[in-house]
């Protein structure tokens, strides 16, 4: 008899238990689950009626049912709905730009999402979640108008533009060229305008730039800088390695550098340090010399660089040098600067004030301090034996900034002088001559304004 009571007991023990297992199962299961969908709107707050909105809605146990309207001033319309018949983990909704909705222009609208999950929660009816975003609705592309440019950009040299970009939620401009190089443009005499300089790198064989703007809504307009194109040919050098050279000023720089404490190879040397460490250099300079102030100017005013009293040209900016050991080609390299020599340790004083942006050792250039004359134009000067500025300084014009040397990868004394427009280096020689800056800068800079204060 107690056996048998035992035993009934342990029965309704375990039914009992795989009930109350069974009800916390269900409660925490998936289809007993309490969260409401999660609704999801990719958007910035604009929309240009072209690209599709993107609704994403995820739910545990699955939606079950969504619901997508619109809603303006005037009307309320449903965009999109469905009841689905297999409940989906992640639905991914496009809601299409509807044909009514190009009337609407620059007003402000709502897209409200609505969803039910698969749950059984809420007596089977299901978690809902209810979410509204606010949009604008933007059709207008930005603005663009070039107001002046100088009227030829010759290969490895410099131009001037001045535009007009306006949009009322403008997102960005920028000048876009045919070489993936990017040029920033500054605020320029009155609100709405921008100046910037450009360059066409030595190393293209073509230049094309075109302003770029784009707005919140994702509207882009686009204006080709009419330049007429100059090209120029560079010298072509082939340089013979001799073991003279690479016995002595290689190894002796290879001594210097991390990059070449292992490597016993003259060649290999020489190839290390014309390639890699030269990359590094350029790589810091061309990072240095990118920037461009946001601040609004009126007006940029350069004079003639001439930065050496009497200083010869030894080597020319552009200069492609091919270097040959035993008959084969084992190195290359653009030379970007104007050599300059006179006598040793001569004062460098420029001949414009300046920024002091960097004043330190840089492997092959030396001693190298670079000034920047706003505009993103920026001069360079390496090898130097001695450096009288610190980064930081304001230099006025004709300060005896450093003197001449042949540290880093130097034969003789000499001045290594750059001129980089936002990080590009361009011909100085341009820069040394007063009447390619009146024409190019100087004439585009007066009679801009001319069209502005007209517009
Ligand atoms: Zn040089």
């Amino acid at each position: 008899m107690k056996n048998s009571n035992n035993g009934l007991y342990v029965k309704i023990f375990l039914v009992l238990g795989v009930i109350i297992g069974g009800v916390i199962y269900l409660f925490n299961a998936s289809i007993f689950e309490r969260n409401a969908p999660i609704i999801k709107l990719e958007h910035n707050g604009f929309w240009n009626l072209k690209e599709p909105l993107k609704v994403t809605i995820e739910d545990q146990s699955g939606v079950k049912f969504y619901k997508v309207s619109l809603k303006t001033a005037k009307e309320e319309k449903i965009l999109n709905h469905e009841q689905l018949m297999e409940p989906s983990g992640v639905v991914n909704i496009n809601i299409e730009p509807i044909k009514s909705a190009h009337s609407l222009k620059n007003t402000n609208i709502e897209i409200t999402v609505e969803a039910t999950d698969a749950s059984k929660w809420h007596f089977f009816s299901g978690n809902s979640a209810v979410k509204t975003f606010a949009l604008t609705i933007d059709k207008t592309k930005p603005l663009i108008n070039i107001i002046g440019n100088s009227y030829k950009i010759t290969k490895g040299g410099s131009a001037l533009v001045v535009f007009k970009a306006t949009d009322e939620n403008m997102k960005d401009f920028y000048i876009e060229t045919s070489f993936n190089k990017i040029f920033k443009a500054q605020p320029f005499y009155k609100e709405g305008f921008y100046i910037a300089l450009i360059a066409w790198p030595i190393t293209q064989q073509d230049f094309k730039a075109t302003v770029v703007a784009t707005d919140m809504a994702g509207n882009v307009f686009k204006s080709y800088i009419p330049l007429y194109l100059q090209d120029k040919t560079y010298k072509i050098s082939n340089i013979t390695l001799e073991d003279k050279f690479l016995k002595g000023k290689i190894a002796e720089l290879a001594d210097e550098f991390d990059e070449t404490q292992s490597v016993e190879n003259s060649i290999e040397q020489f190839k290390i340090i014309n390639e890699t460490i030269r990359a590094k250099n350029e790589d810091l300079i061309h990072e240095i010399t990118s920037k461009i102030s946001t601040q609004m100017i009126s007006d940029f005013k350069i004079e003639k660089m001439y930065p050496l009293v009497n200083g010869q040209v030894v080597a020319n900016f552009g200069d492609h040098r091919k270097y040959f050991y035993e008959e084969n080609l084992v190195s290359e390299a653009y030379h970007v600067g104007l050599d300059l020599a006179s006598n040793a340790m001569s004062q460098i004083k420029p001949q414009n004030g300046g920024n002091v942006v960097y004043s330190d050792f840089n492997g092959l250039y030396g001693n190298m301090p670079i000034l920047h004359h706003g505009l993103g134009l920026y001069t360079l000067y390496g090898h130097c034996s001695s450096i009288n500025v610190n980064r930081g300084d304001a230099v006025a014009k004709n300060t005896h900034i450093a003197s001449t040397g042949k540290s880093g990868y130097a034969m003789g004394d000499h001045l290594h002088f750059g001129v980089l427009v936002q990080g590009v280096e361009v011909r100085p020689e341009e820069w040394m001559d007063e009447q390619w800056i009146q024409l190019n800068v100087t004439d585009v800079i007066k009679s801009s304004k001319e069209v502005i204060d007209r517009n």
